[in-house]
């Protein structure tokens, strides 16, 4: 895929300072430390283009990268950080409200969970703030090497079944940067979301 030409665009500490507001993005959202960044730098094969931090949840940086002229990637900032004061917890959940609310571009969340902690309550925000704009969300389990294959099949399913009641598409895959487990089915849900169509020979 074209994923690999992914080029960073800009850092916005504002929705004002994003890009603008055209085209298609597809938005990567996650728990500070849950392996986002490395979900990222894995999906575009490359090993730098989102940072991978050691210090999580102290930038809360709009990160837009883009794939061509009308798709663009965007990681989101890391949530739930313990040691993050309450002023930025609430600049936080201003900037993501009003993304996820207004961004014309969005068609679609990639959300990265921990296998070992999914489902917090801030990934239910995340699934609440989807249902309200009908977006269809896709989930990655990842750092899934840290279990064994069954435990993290168990999980699979119990994930799946725990977000039966929500309102909208959720669709959701085993991954681990460490092993590169899953990548192809991660490209195929951004080519279906970005419009891609696999050429079909008759
Ligand atoms: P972010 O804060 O969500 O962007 O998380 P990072 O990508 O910075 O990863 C947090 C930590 O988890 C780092 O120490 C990574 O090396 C580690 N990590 C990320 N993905 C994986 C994975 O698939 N497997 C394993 N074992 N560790 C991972």
């Amino acid at each position: 895929p074209i994923y690999h030409q992914a080029k960073f665009i800009n850092s916005a500490p504002k929705l004002k300072d994003a890009p603008p507001d055209q085209g298609m993005e597809i938005a990567f959202a996650g728990r500070s430390n849950a392996g986002k960044s490395s979900a990222i730098n894995t999906l575009v094969q490359q090993n730098a283009l989102a940072r991978v931090s050691k210090t999580p949840g102290r930038t809360q940086l709009l990160n837009f990268f883009e794939i061509d002229a009308k798709r663009k990637l965007v990681d989101l900032p890391g949530y739930g950080y313990a040691k993050v004061p309450e002023a930025i917890k609430k600049d936080w959940r201003q900037m993501m409200e009003s993304y996820l609310h207004d961004r014309q571009a969005l068609c679609g969340i990639v959300q990265v969970m921990d296998i070992r902690h999914p489902l917090t309550d801030f990934d239910w925000q995340m699934v609440e703030w989807c249902e309200h704009r009908k977006l269809p969300l896709h989930i990655l389990l990842t750092k899934s090497d840290k279990l064994k294959f069954g435990a993290a099949k168990t999980t699979l399913l119990q994930v799946q079944r725990d977000l039966n009641q929500a309102d909208i598409v959720v669709t959701l895959q085993l991954f681990s940067a460490l092993n590169k487990v899953g990548i192809d089915d991660v490209h195929q849900v951004l080519d279906e979301w970005f419009g891609f169509r696999k050429m079909v020979v008759a």
